[in-house]
Protein backbone atom coordinates (compact mmCIF):
# COMPACT_ATOMS: atom_id res chain seq x y z
CA UNK A 1 0.00 0.00 0.00
CA UNK A 2 1.50 3.44 -1.24
CA UNK A 3 1.96 5.78 1.38
CA UNK A 4 -0.15 9.22 1.71
CA UNK A 5 1.18 12.33 0.24
CA UNK A 6 -1.10 14.43 2.48
CA UNK A 7 -1.77 17.40 1.19
CA UNK A 8 -4.29 18.53 4.58
CA UNK A 9 -1.40 17.93 7.50
CA UNK A 10 1.29 19.68 4.90
CA UNK A 11 -0.41 22.97 4.39
CA UNK A 12 -1.40 22.90 7.66
CA UNK A 13 2.47 23.04 8.46
CA UNK A 14 2.87 25.30 5.59
CA UNK A 15 0.19 28.14 6.79
CA UNK A 16 1.65 28.34 9.97
CA UNK A 17 4.79 28.38 8.99
CA UNK A 18 3.90 31.84 7.07
CA UNK A 19 1.89 32.91 10.29
CA UNK A 20 4.91 32.92 12.56
CA UNK A 21 7.16 35.19 9.47
CA UNK A 22 3.89 37.70 9.98
CA UNK A 23 3.88 37.80 13.54
CA UNK A 24 7.63 38.93 13.11
CA UNK A 25 7.22 41.65 10.44
CA UNK A 26 4.47 42.60 12.23
CA UNK A 27 5.99 42.72 15.76
CA UNK A 28 9.13 44.89 14.11
CA UNK A 29 5.92 47.46 13.09
CA UNK A 30 5.80 46.68 9.49
CA UNK A 31 1.45 46.43 8.27
CA UNK A 32 0.17 43.09 7.39
CA UNK A 33 0.33 41.47 3.82
CA UNK A 34 -3.04 42.24 1.89
CA UNK A 35 -4.83 40.11 -1.07
CA UNK A 36 -7.21 41.32 -2.83
CA UNK A 37 -9.61 39.05 -4.76
CA UNK A 38 -11.78 40.51 -7.93
CA UNK A 39 -14.91 38.18 -8.12
CA UNK A 40 -17.46 38.86 -10.87
CA UNK A 41 -21.11 37.02 -11.11
CA UNK A 42 -22.29 34.79 -8.19
CA UNK A 43 -21.20 31.40 -10.10
CA UNK A 44 -21.42 29.23 -6.68
CA UNK A 45 -18.06 27.37 -7.56
CA UNK A 46 -16.23 30.59 -7.55
CA UNK A 47 -17.95 32.39 -5.17
CA UNK A 48 -16.82 29.22 -2.70
CA UNK A 49 -12.83 29.42 -3.89
CA UNK A 50 -12.81 33.61 -2.99
CA UNK A 51 -14.09 32.52 0.48
CA UNK A 52 -11.58 29.61 1.00
CA UNK A 53 -8.89 32.56 0.00
CA UNK A 54 -10.42 34.94 2.60
CA UNK A 55 -10.94 32.73 5.09
CA UNK A 56 -7.45 31.63 4.62
CA UNK A 57 -5.43 35.04 4.80
CA UNK A 58 -7.46 35.66 7.55
CA UNK A 59 -5.59 32.38 9.52
CA UNK A 60 -2.05 33.66 8.85
CA UNK A 61 -2.66 36.97 9.71
CA UNK A 62 -2.82 38.62 6.25
CA UNK A 63 -5.45 41.80 5.15
CA UNK A 64 -7.62 40.29 2.36
CA UNK A 65 -10.51 42.62 0.70
CA UNK A 66 -12.71 41.51 -1.48
CA UNK A 67 -13.86 43.27 -5.12
CA UNK A 68 -17.65 42.11 -6.12
CA UNK A 69 -18.56 42.62 -9.38
CA UNK A 70 -21.72 42.06 -11.06
CA UNK A 71 -21.91 39.26 -14.29
CA UNK A 72 -22.87 42.43 -16.56
CA UNK A 73 -19.63 44.34 -15.90
CA UNK A 74 -17.84 45.29 -19.34
CA UNK A 75 -14.91 44.51 -20.39
CA UNK A 76 -13.82 47.83 -19.51
CA UNK A 77 -15.14 48.27 -16.65
CA UNK A 78 -13.12 45.13 -15.36
CA UNK A 79 -10.02 46.53 -16.84
CA UNK A 80 -10.49 49.57 -15.10
CA UNK A 81 -10.92 47.83 -11.72
CA UNK A 82 -8.10 46.34 -12.68
CA UNK A 83 -6.07 49.51 -12.84
CA UNK A 84 -7.03 50.75 -9.63
CA UNK A 85 -5.36 47.38 -8.08
CA UNK A 86 -2.01 47.42 -10.08
CA UNK A 87 -1.04 50.81 -8.82
CA UNK A 88 -2.68 50.27 -4.83
CA UNK A 89 0.53 50.56 -2.96
CA UNK A 90 -1.59 48.62 -0.12
CA UNK A 91 -1.89 45.75 -1.66
CA UNK A 92 0.80 43.01 -2.33
CA UNK A 93 -1.62 40.98 -4.50
CA UNK A 94 -4.97 40.23 -6.29
CA UNK A 95 -5.93 37.75 -8.29
CA UNK A 96 -9.09 37.76 -10.39
CA UNK A 97 -11.26 34.92 -10.22
CA UNK A 98 -11.52 32.17 -13.22
CA UNK A 99 -13.51 31.80 -14.95
CA UNK A 100 -15.28 35.12 -16.41
CA UNK A 101 -18.20 35.21 -17.98
CA UNK A 102 -18.00 35.18 -21.20
CA UNK A 103 -18.62 38.25 -22.92
CA UNK A 104 -15.17 39.15 -21.44
CA UNK A 105 -11.95 38.31 -22.80
CA UNK A 106 -9.92 36.30 -20.15
CA UNK A 107 -6.64 36.58 -21.91
CA UNK A 108 -6.41 40.23 -21.74
CA UNK A 109 -7.89 40.48 -18.49
CA UNK A 110 -4.48 38.21 -17.18
CA UNK A 111 -2.57 40.38 -19.95
CA UNK A 112 -3.45 43.60 -17.56
CA UNK A 113 -2.66 42.37 -14.28
CA UNK A 114 0.51 43.93 -12.79
CA UNK A 115 3.13 40.61 -13.23
CA UNK A 116 4.80 42.25 -9.69
CA UNK A 117 1.32 41.79 -8.44
CA UNK A 118 0.19 38.60 -9.87
CA UNK A 119 0.24 36.20 -7.01
CA UNK A 120 -1.60 33.72 -9.29
CA UNK A 121 1.27 33.03 -11.84
CA UNK A 122 -0.93 33.38 -14.69
CA UNK A 123 0.36 36.46 -16.69
CA UNK A 124 3.08 35.83 -19.28
CA UNK A 125 5.88 37.28 -17.87
CA UNK A 126 5.95 35.10 -14.64
CA UNK A 127 4.81 31.92 -16.82
CA UNK A 128 8.06 33.06 -19.05
CA UNK A 129 10.36 33.78 -15.71
CA UNK A 130 9.36 30.17 -14.65
CA UNK A 131 10.76 28.57 -17.94
CA UNK A 132 13.70 30.87 -18.23
CA UNK A 133 14.40 29.74 -14.12
CA UNK A 134 13.75 33.63 -13.08
CA UNK A 135 12.28 34.22 -10.16
CA UNK A 136 8.84 35.54 -10.08
CA UNK A 137 5.42 33.82 -8.98
CA UNK A 138 4.32 30.19 -9.73
CA UNK A 139 1.20 29.31 -10.31
CA UNK A 140 -0.35 27.62 -7.52
CA UNK A 141 -1.04 24.04 -8.31
CA UNK A 142 2.23 23.26 -9.63
CA UNK A 143 4.19 24.93 -6.89
CA UNK A 144 2.06 23.19 -4.37
CA UNK A 145 3.47 19.75 -6.12
CA UNK A 146 6.56 21.05 -6.12
CA UNK A 147 6.65 22.05 -2.49
CA UNK A 148 4.85 18.57 -1.35
CA UNK A 149 7.75 16.57 -3.32
CA UNK A 150 10.25 18.83 -1.61
CA UNK A 151 8.74 18.06 1.63
CA UNK A 152 8.22 14.65 1.39
CA UNK A 153 11.94 14.11 0.30
CA UNK A 154 10.73 12.68 -2.95
CA UNK A 155 13.65 11.61 -5.51
CA UNK A 156 13.19 13.50 -8.53
CA UNK A 157 16.94 13.96 -10.14
CA UNK A 158 16.90 11.91 -13.27
CA UNK A 159 13.22 10.51 -12.97
CA UNK A 160 10.78 9.97 -15.74
CA UNK A 161 8.43 11.90 -15.00
CA UNK A 162 4.92 12.01 -17.19
CA UNK A 163 2.39 14.81 -17.06
CA UNK A 164 -1.14 13.91 -18.47
CA UNK A 165 -2.95 17.41 -19.74
CA UNK A 166 -1.33 20.24 -21.03
CA UNK A 167 -3.17 23.51 -19.37
CA UNK A 168 -1.97 26.35 -18.97
CA UNK A 169 -2.32 26.92 -15.10
CA UNK A 170 -1.38 23.09 -14.24
CA UNK A 171 -0.21 20.66 -16.53
CA UNK A 172 2.31 23.07 -19.12
CA UNK A 173 3.70 24.82 -15.88
CA UNK A 174 4.56 21.28 -14.24
CA UNK A 175 6.08 19.91 -16.85
CA UNK A 176 7.85 22.88 -17.48
CA UNK A 177 9.04 23.02 -13.43
CA UNK A 178 9.67 19.33 -13.49
CA UNK A 179 12.25 19.44 -16.11
CA UNK A 180 13.69 22.48 -14.43
CA UNK A 181 17.50 22.26 -12.84
CA UNK A 182 17.19 21.88 -8.98
CA UNK A 183 15.44 19.89 -6.70
CA UNK A 184 12.74 18.93 -6.90
CA UNK A 185 13.17 19.25 -11.21
CA UNK A 186 16.07 17.63 -13.11
CA UNK A 187 13.66 15.06 -14.46
CA UNK A 188 12.72 13.86 -18.18
CA UNK A 189 9.47 14.91 -18.24
CA UNK A 190 7.23 13.55 -21.05
CA UNK A 191 3.59 16.00 -21.98
CA UNK A 192 1.11 14.01 -23.07
CA UNK A 193 -2.35 15.20 -23.63
CA UNK A 194 -5.85 13.95 -25.96
CA UNK A 195 -3.82 13.56 -29.01
CA UNK A 196 -1.15 11.25 -27.67
CA UNK A 197 -0.57 7.99 -28.68
CA UNK A 198 -0.37 4.98 -26.68
CA UNK A 199 -0.47 6.87 -23.05
CA UNK A 200 -0.16 3.79 -21.03
CA UNK A 201 3.58 3.14 -22.83
CA UNK A 202 4.31 6.19 -21.20
CA UNK A 203 2.75 6.09 -18.15
CA UNK A 204 4.08 2.37 -17.74
CA UNK A 205 7.20 3.29 -17.99
CA UNK A 206 6.93 6.75 -15.71
CA UNK A 207 9.01 6.94 -12.21
CA UNK A 208 6.23 9.27 -11.49
CA UNK A 209 2.79 10.35 -12.97
CA UNK A 210 0.87 13.49 -12.54
CA UNK A 211 -2.57 13.82 -13.47
CA UNK A 212 -4.40 16.69 -14.54
CA UNK A 213 -6.74 16.28 -16.94
CA UNK A 214 -9.93 16.04 -15.36
CA UNK A 215 -11.60 12.19 -16.08
CA UNK A 216 -12.74 10.44 -12.80
CA UNK A 217 -10.56 7.49 -12.09
CA UNK A 218 -9.05 7.83 -15.46
CA UNK A 219 -5.37 6.80 -14.11
CA UNK A 220 -5.66 2.57 -13.60
CA UNK A 221 -3.46 0.26 -11.39
CA UNK A 222 -2.46 -1.54 -15.13
CA UNK A 223 -1.21 1.91 -16.31
CA UNK A 224 1.70 2.14 -14.04
CA UNK A 225 4.67 0.74 -12.83
CA UNK A 226 5.18 -1.06 -9.24
CA UNK A 227 6.46 1.77 -6.83
CA UNK A 228 5.08 5.27 -9.37
CA UNK A 229 4.59 7.93 -7.07
CA UNK A 230 1.19 9.02 -8.11
CA UNK A 231 0.15 12.75 -8.04
CA UNK A 232 -3.52 13.45 -8.84
CA UNK A 233 -4.63 16.73 -9.48
CA UNK A 234 -8.03 15.93 -10.56
CA UNK A 235 -10.91 17.14 -8.94
CA UNK A 236 -14.68 16.04 -10.75
CA UNK A 237 -18.14 16.77 -9.22
CA UNK A 238 -19.53 13.38 -9.55
CA UNK A 239 -23.16 12.99 -9.46
CA UNK A 240 -24.63 10.84 -6.36
CA UNK A 241 -28.34 11.15 -4.69
CA UNK A 242 -26.55 9.14 -1.76
CA UNK A 243 -24.45 12.29 -0.71
CA UNK A 244 -25.79 14.93 1.23
CA UNK A 245 -24.52 17.47 -0.98
CA UNK A 246 -25.49 15.05 -3.79
CA UNK A 247 -22.31 14.76 -5.50
CA UNK A 248 -18.70 13.53 -4.32
CA UNK A 249 -15.54 14.23 -5.72
CA UNK A 250 -13.30 12.48 -7.96
CA UNK A 251 -9.71 12.64 -8.63
CA UNK A 252 -8.51 11.26 -11.96
CA UNK A 253 -6.78 8.51 -10.26
CA UNK A 254 -8.65 5.47 -9.50
CA UNK A 255 -6.99 5.71 -6.02
CA UNK A 256 -7.85 2.32 -4.04
CA UNK A 257 -6.21 -0.23 -7.11
CA UNK A 258 -3.67 2.49 -7.60
CA UNK A 259 -2.16 2.70 -4.19
CA UNK A 260 -1.71 -0.90 -3.76
CA UNK A 261 0.75 -0.97 -6.70
CA UNK A 262 2.34 2.67 -5.97
CA UNK A 263 5.40 3.62 -3.52
CA UNK A 264 3.37 7.49 -3.35
CA UNK A 265 0.04 9.03 -3.77
CA UNK A 266 -1.94 11.94 -3.12
CA UNK A 267 -5.55 11.25 -2.06
CA UNK A 268 -8.40 13.23 -3.81
CA UNK A 269 -9.33 15.13 -1.65
CA UNK A 270 -6.72 16.43 0.82
CA UNK A 271 -3.91 16.15 -1.98
CA UNK A 272 -2.83 18.70 -4.10
CA UNK A 273 -6.15 20.96 -3.69
CA UNK A 274 -4.78 22.30 -0.17
CA UNK A 275 -1.35 22.83 -0.88
CA UNK A 276 -2.75 24.45 -3.95
CA UNK A 277 -3.94 26.86 -1.17
CA UNK A 278 -1.78 27.29 1.09
CA UNK A 279 1.12 28.65 -1.98
CA UNK A 280 -1.47 31.51 -3.09
CA UNK A 281 -0.57 32.41 0.51
CA UNK A 282 3.27 31.56 -0.39
CA UNK A 283 3.07 33.87 -2.96
CA UNK A 284 1.56 36.62 -1.22
CA UNK A 285 4.23 36.59 1.42
CA UNK A 286 6.84 36.61 -1.03
CA UNK A 287 5.48 39.46 -2.57
CA UNK A 288 5.26 41.29 0.57
CA UNK A 289 8.83 40.55 1.74
CA UNK A 290 9.21 42.40 -1.75
CA UNK A 291 7.54 45.24 -1.05
CA UNK A 292 8.33 46.04 2.35
CA UNK A 293 12.08 45.48 2.38
P1 LIG B 1 -8.15 21.38 -18.56
O1 LIG B 1 -7.95 22.78 -19.02
O2 LIG B 1 -9.53 20.89 -18.24
O3 LIG B 1 -7.48 20.43 -19.64
C1 LIG B 1 -7.48 19.04 -19.52
C2 LIG B 1 -6.27 18.48 -20.17
O4 LIG B 1 -6.35 17.06 -20.13
C3 LIG B 1 -6.13 18.86 -21.65
O5 LIG B 1 -4.77 19.14 -21.94
C4 LIG B 1 -6.59 17.62 -22.39
O6 LIG B 1 -5.95 17.42 -23.62
C5 LIG B 1 -6.17 16.54 -21.42
N1 LIG B 1 -7.00 15.34 -21.57
C6 LIG B 1 -8.36 15.27 -21.52
N2 LIG B 1 -8.76 13.99 -21.70
C7 LIG B 1 -7.64 13.26 -21.88
C8 LIG B 1 -7.38 11.90 -22.11
N3 LIG B 1 -8.39 11.02 -22.21
N4 LIG B 1 -6.12 11.48 -22.24
C9 LIG B 1 -5.09 12.36 -22.14
N5 LIG B 1 -5.25 13.68 -21.91
C10 LIG B 1 -6.52 14.12 -21.77
O7 LIG B 1 -7.20 21.05 -17.30
P2 LIG B 1 -7.01 21.73 -15.90
O8 LIG B 1 -7.65 23.07 -15.82
O9 LIG B 1 -5.56 21.56 -15.63
O10 LIG B 1 -7.85 20.76 -14.94
C11 LIG B 1 -7.60 19.38 -14.88
C12 LIG B 1 -8.24 18.80 -13.62
O11 LIG B 1 -7.55 19.34 -12.48
C13 LIG B 1 -9.70 19.20 -13.39
O12 LIG B 1 -10.34 18.12 -12.74
C14 LIG B 1 -9.63 20.39 -12.47
O13 LIG B 1 -10.79 20.53 -11.69
C15 LIG B 1 -8.46 19.97 -11.61
N6 LIG B 1 -7.74 21.08 -10.96
C16 LIG B 1 -7.41 20.89 -9.65
C17 LIG B 1 -6.68 21.84 -8.98
C18 LIG B 1 -6.29 21.60 -7.56
O14 LIG B 1 -5.95 22.52 -6.85
N7 LIG B 1 -6.29 20.35 -7.11
C19 LIG B 1 -6.30 23.03 -9.64
C20 LIG B 1 -6.62 23.18 -11.00
C21 LIG B 1 -7.34 22.19 -11.64
P3 LIG B 1 -6.10 18.48 -24.88
O15 LIG B 1 -5.21 19.63 -24.51
O16 LIG B 1 -5.61 17.71 -26.03
O17 LIG B 1 -7.55 18.83 -24.92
Amino acid sequence: MANILDGIKLSKQIKQEIKEEVSKFVEKGNRAPHLSAILVGENGASVTYVDNKIKDCQAVGFRSSLVRLPETISEEELLNEISKLNIDDSLDGFIVQLPLPKHIDQEKIIMAINPDKDVDGFHPENFGKMALEMDGFLPATPYGIMVMLERYNISTEGKDVVVIGRSRIVGKPMSILMSRKGNPGDSTVTLTHSKTKDLVEYTKKADIVITALGVPHFLKAEMIKDGAVIVDVGITRVDDSTKERGFYLAGDVDFSEVAAKASWITPVPGGVGPMTRAMLLKNTMQSYTNNIQ
